[in-house]
């Protein structure tokens, strides 16, 4: 196992308050919204984000999904891309929520950066080192998303090529990984294993904030309460979670979207 990390633990210098307009903390940070933007929608999603709790709205403008082309009628490709950024920015100015959204490429840091409060990496750029490298050398704070195939190691090594950098403002996000459940033929839409253990196993070695995602872990909207439940129980610092006014029209993710109530429940 590599020193430095640990060392960063022994010596408390980790765990620090991400605080850009005084309402960013990482303890209990909840994350929530849409799995992309979808339209003018986000701005009352935001507003309604708010209301259930939530201290950071997140929604993708750039999308990078399994299959490239999710919707060929309405030409809804990978995300509302620019478009989604400036709805994102009043959503922002509207709600007063902070924004979450990913950047998947190192030339798009400046451009995401400019409505970004956290840059989310994605699972498919979990070990990106031309973006991680960049984003250790800015001042955004990250949020890392473990990889499917992520091990311990490489979970603490992504995050070190963000601190070496320089930037110490990062959290960890944990989604599920691969190996399938044995019920997928009962539960269709669950891709992932959650993983749970590895809240506790990253605390052993780390103080970054670790922020769970249940909606990525579970892949079905039943499973996303008592998951998320289970992963602050087990020691997440916080909780990124997909919801949507109407869970079934989700333009990407919608199997696991859940509905406002839901959300604020969890988040109560
Ligand atoms: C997402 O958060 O919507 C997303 C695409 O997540 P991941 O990168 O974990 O697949
Ligand atoms: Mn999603």
């Amino acid at each position: 196992m590599n020193e430095y990390i640990k060392s960063l633990k022994d010596q408390g210098k980790l765990n620090i308050s991400i605080d850009q307009n005084k309402t960013f903390n990482w303890d209990y940070f909840k994350i929530a919204g849409p799995c992309s933007v979808e339209g003018e929608s986000i701005i009352e999603i935001a507003k309604e984000m708010k209301r259930c709790g939530a201290d950071a709205l997140r929604a993708g403008a750039y999308k990078p999904c399994t299959f490239p082309i999710t919707k060929e009628t309405n030409g809804w490709m990978e995300g509302l891309r620019k478009e989604g950024l400036e709805l994102l920015k009043v959503a922002k100015e509207e709600s007063g929520l902070p924004i979450v959204t990913e950047v998947m490429d190192a030339s798009m840091i400046d451009i995401v950066g400019e409505v970004a409060d956290v840059f989310q990496v994605g699972t498919r750029n979990f070990q990106n080192y031309t973006l991680l490298d960049a984003l250790g050398k800015q001042d955004i704070p990250v949020l890392l998303k473990r990889g499917t195939w992520g091990t311990l190691d490489e979970i603490l090594g992504a995050a070190e090529r963000i601190l070496v950098g320089g930037n110490r403002n990062i959290a960890i996000c944990l989604r599920g990984v691969v190996g399938m459940p044995s019920y997928r033929h009962i539960y269709p839409t669950i891709r992932w294993a959650p993983d749970l253990m590895m809240i506790p196993a990253l605390k052993e070695f780390t103080n970054i904030p670790i922020i769970y995602d249940p909606s990525h872990a579970t892949g079905y909207r039943n499973f996303v309460e008592p998951v998320s439940k289970a992963a602050m129980a087990i020691g997440a610092d916080g909780l990124i979670i997909e919801s949507h006014p109407n869970p079934d029209m989700s333009v990407s993710d919608s199997a696991q979207a859940i509905d406002y109530k839901t959300l604020k429940r969890i988040f109560v």
